[in-house]
C-alpha cells in the first residue's frame, strides 16, 4: 500500500510517500482509509520539531475515517464506515497517512449516521476537541445566558470547530486571532466579536477585568493566565493545546478568589463511551455547509509542505488528507 514513512535512521531525519506492506489484520481490526487529516501534532512529527514519534519506521496520521475491511470484533462490522482518532496512532502505531491502518477494534467509533469519511476527518481530532471542551463548559453548567466564550488560536483546527458548535448551541462568542484579516471568516463561523491575540499573549496582572464567562484554549502559556485572569466570577476555562508554550506562568488568584474551574481536555485517550458521545453531539451540531469552507483537502504528498504551513500558523481551519 502506499503511505507516508517517517525515517531516523542514524539520528538523520527522513520523510517520504513509499509502498510498504499493508497491514494483516492479526493484529486488530484493519481501516480501509479514505481520508486521514493533518492536525497540529501531524505537523509536528512530520518536521520532527518534536518528539512525537516514539517508533520508527513510523506512518504519520493521529486521524484516519475510512470502511472497515476486518474486525475480529461485532463492534463496526466489515463494509461499515468508521472513523479512529489518536490512542497512539501516528506516535506509537503506525497511523492513519496509508491506505490501510490497523487498530483496536474499541477505538473504532461507527460512521452510524450522516457523517461521510470526509466530513469526519474534516472534524477530526480538532473537532472532537472543540466538542469534549464545549461538553466540559455545559457539564460546569455554564449557560448562553451567562455571558460571552472566548475562543483562542480561532483561526486554527480547535478554534473554528469551537466557534461553530458554540454558535449552534446559543452562545455569543469572542475570537481571539493574530490573523485579523480573518474576521470575516470567524464571523461566518460564529463569532460575534474578533479580537486581537496580542491583547492576551504579553503577561498581565493575576487578575484582569472579567470579560467572559467560559473559554476554550487551544494556545496555553501567558495567554491562558490572562484567560483564567480575565474569567467572570465562576467560570471556567477548558484548556486543551500548547500552541503559544506548554508553560503555564499564572497564579492562583482566579481560582481562590474568582472560584475559576481550570477543565483539562484530552481527545487522545478519551475513553469510547465519551467519543461515541462527542461524535453523536458532532453529528447533531456540525454545520456541513460550513464544515467545507473550514476544511480544505490535500494529498499525501502535499503534507510536507502543509506541515511547515501550518505551524508557521498560516493554515486556516482543517486540512483533509485525501488517501
Ligand atoms: P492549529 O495550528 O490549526 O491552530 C492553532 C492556532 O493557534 C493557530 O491557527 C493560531 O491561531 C494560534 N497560534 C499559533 N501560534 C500561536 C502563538 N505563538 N501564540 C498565540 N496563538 C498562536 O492547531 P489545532 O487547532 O489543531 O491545535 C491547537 C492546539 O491544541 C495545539 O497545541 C494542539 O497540540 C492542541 N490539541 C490538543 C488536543 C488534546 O487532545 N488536548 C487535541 C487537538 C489539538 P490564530 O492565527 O487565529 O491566532
Amino acid at each position: 500500500m502506499k503511505a507516508v514513512i517517517l525515517r531516523n535512521a542514524d539520528g538523520t531525519f527522513t520523510k517520504a510517500v513509499e509502498d510498504v506492506p499493508a497491514p494483516d489484520g492479526a493484529g486488530g481490526a484493519v481501516l480501509n482509509v479514505r481520508y486521514s487529516s493533518l492536525n497540529y501534532k501531524d505537523a509536528l512529527a512530520l518536521t520532527n520539531r518534536a518528539p512525537i514519534v516514539r517508533k520508527w519506521p513510523m506512518i504519520p496520521g493521529i486521524d484516519a475515517a475510512g470502511s472497515v475491511a476486518s474486525n475480529p470484533d461485532a463492534n463496526v462490522p466489515p463494509g461499515a464506515l468508521a472513523v479512529v482518532t489518536g490512542w497512539g496512532l501516528g506516535e506509537t502505531r503506525l497511523g492513519g497517512f496509508g491506505e490501510r491502518a490497523e487498530v483496536e477494534p474499541k477505538w473504532l467509533t461507527p460512521l452510524a449516521n450522516g457523517f461521510s469519511p470526509w466530513d469526519a476527518m474534516a472534524i477530526g481530532t480538532a473537532g472532537l476537541t472543540a466538542m469534549l471542551c464545549v461538553m466540559a463548559i455545559e457539564r460546569h453548567g455554564t449557560l448562553p445566558a451567562d455571558g460571552p466564550v472566548l475562543v483562542t488560536g480561532a483561526s486554527g483546527g480547535v478554534g473554528g470547530m469551537a466557534l461553530m458548535l458554540l454558535k449552534r448551541l446559543g452562545y455569543q462568542t469572542i475570537a481571539s486571532t493574530g490573523r485579523l484579516t480573518e474576521a470575516d471568516y470567524l464571523r461566518r463561523l460564529g463569532a460575534s466579536d474578533v479580537v486581537d491575540r496580542n491583547e492576551l499573549s504579553r503577561p498581565g496582572k493575576p487578575l484582569q477585568s472579567e470579560r467572559w464567562a467560559a473559554a476554550i484554549d487551544s494556545v496555553g502559556s501567558v495567554t491562558l493566565a490572562n484567560v483564567c485572569a480575565s474569567t467572570r466570577y465562576g467560570g471556567v476555562v477548558a484548556a486543551c493545546g500548547l500552541a503559544q508554550g506548554m508553560d503555564l506562568p499564572a497564579t492562583v488568584a482566579p481560582f481562590i478568589l474568582r472560584g475559576v474551574c481550570l477543565a483539562g481536555i484530552d481527545s487522545v485517550m478519551a475513553a469510547p463511551p465519551l467519543r461515541a458521545a462527542a461524535w453523536a453531539r458532532l453529528d447533531d451540531l456540525a454545520d456541513r455547509r460550513l464544515l467545507r469552507e473550514v476544511a480544505r483537502e490535500i494529498s499525501l504528498a502535499e503534507t510536507f509542505d502543509a506541515a511547515e504551513e501550518l505551524l508557521a500558523g498560516r493554515v486556516r481551519g482543517r486540512l483533509v488528507v485525501r488517501i
